[in-house]
């Protein structure tokens, strides 16, 4: 069975409430959603959520990355014709793409390889009649996620998070690290808003943890000590203060803090990862598949972690349903996982997919074939972007008028 054609479609969805982080602000998400057809007539699906603050893809990379593939004279590679009927076929196309033992055709572009693998694979489970994490031999099992709070004012925080404890959620995860904000100068905000809600979880569910996101924000290792004096004993782990090239700024709070260090903009790759673990710079890898180029490699990072006593998080970005499912199905492959965030979804307003729900602290994920979903094509066309939501959509259709 050989890839016929693929075709990438790239739509908006409207979040619910706008969503802010250090470095960022969203009030709607874009994906690609990628369809590869086979000759059998078999068609998987797959979805890349391009970050440019983290990898530097848009929608438009994206999709240039994909459609490159399959025109042989700009890459000496084509994807059409190449052979899709099991998994061996698919890590075979992804040692291409994302290589170990060859050279490189092409640098980058994590999330356009995430989502074509997750097609990929999508296409081997519909044929074999298994779900995608079957194939790669993992298990069903409960998967906790943590409940994510973007960055608001102190009193409207401490609101969200009382609700969160009072309904027995026992790991919140916060978004920190905006140094001026409301008229509090110096990271106030984050400082109140942790201390306050330590003294929430000690009157409200006292097992229950906190951690906490810096998106880079605090920017030096300086700054970060500086902060971490202030919230002692507050944080079961800080993920990635510092600016995501300063691996030495993650070392030297280390060796200045007792802090449980997270690593996610900062390690994308598997050598990202092998020059932190060379400086003693982190204690627990945050893997996302958007970030390394999908399954196959999140589990190479996932067993360089063993071998090295890391924790693992499987992070988000900000997935809908079908790009969460290849990290759920990550998940059900290795014990080493502590958890997920792959809960995004529930923050969209409509989701294109449908068949995860979350039920209290855990992801339900349908067992079906390949990702598992029902998906309607046709809702990849009703979410397409449209020029007002895209300067550089009608820049190119002004082109060819
Ligand atoms: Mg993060």
């Amino acid at each position: 069975m050989k890839i016929s054609n693929i075709e990438t479609f790239p739509v908006a969805l409207e979040l619910m409430q706008p969503f802010k982080i250090a470095n960022a602000s969203f009030t709607h998400m874009y994906y690609v959603m990628t369809k590869v057809e086979t000759d059998d007539g078999v068609t998987g699906y797959g979805e890349s959520s391009p970050a440019w603050e983290v990898t530097g893809e848009t929608q438009f990379s994206v999709m240039d990355c994909i459609h490159h593939l399959t025109e042989e004279d700009k890459l000496g590679f084509n994807l059409i014709g190449q052979e899709v009927s099991n998994l061996q076929n698919v890590k075979d196309i992804m040692e291409i793409l994302c290589p170990n033992n060859h050279v490189n055709i092409f640098w980058g572009a994590p999330s356009a390889k995430a989502g074509l693998e997750e097609a990929l694979l999508d296409i081997v489970g519909k044929t074999q009649g298994k779900s995608i994490y079957e194939l790669f031999g993992g298990k069903q099992k409960p998967v906790p996620f943590a409940h994510v709070l973007g960055i608001a004012p102190v009193k409207e925080t401490l609101g969200q998070a009382k609700e969160l404890l009072e309904n027995g959620i026992d790991k919140i995860k916060l978004k920190i690290g905006v140094e001026k904000i409301d008229g509090l100068e110096n990271y106030q905000r984050d400082v109140d808003v942790i201390l306050g809600i330590k003294n929430l979880i000690e009157t409200l569910n006292p097992g229950a943890k906190m951690v906490a996101d810096a998106n880079q924000g605090f920017i030096t290792a300086e700054k970060t000590i500086a902060f971490l004096k202030k919230v002692p004993d507050c944080l079961e782990y800080l993920e990635q203060p510092v600016i995501a090239g300063d691996r030495l700024g993650m070392k030297q709070i280390k060796e200045h803090c007792d802090v449980t260090l997270m690593a996610d903009e900062s390690l994308h790759s598997y050598y990202d990862a092998k020059i932190l673990l060379e400086l003693n710079a982190v204690d627990i890898f945050n893997i996302k598949l958007m970030k390394c180029g999908g399954m196959i490699e999140a589990l190479k990072l996932a067993d360089l972690a063993k071998q090295n006593n890391k924790r693992v998080v499987l992070g988000s970005m900000m997935e809908n349903q079908v790009g969460a499912i290849p990290s759920l199905h990550t998940f059900f492959c290795d014990d080493i996982f502590d958890s997920t965030e792959s809960g995004f979804f529930n923050y969209l307003k409509t989701n294109i997919g449908s068949g995860l729900s979350l039920d209290g602290k855990f992801i339900k994920v349908p067992s079906g074939p390949g990702i598992g979903l029902d998906v309607d094509e046709r809702d990849f066309r009703k979410h397409l972007i449209t020029t007002n939501r895209s300067k550089a959509l009608k820049h190119i259709l002004n082109l060819y008028q």
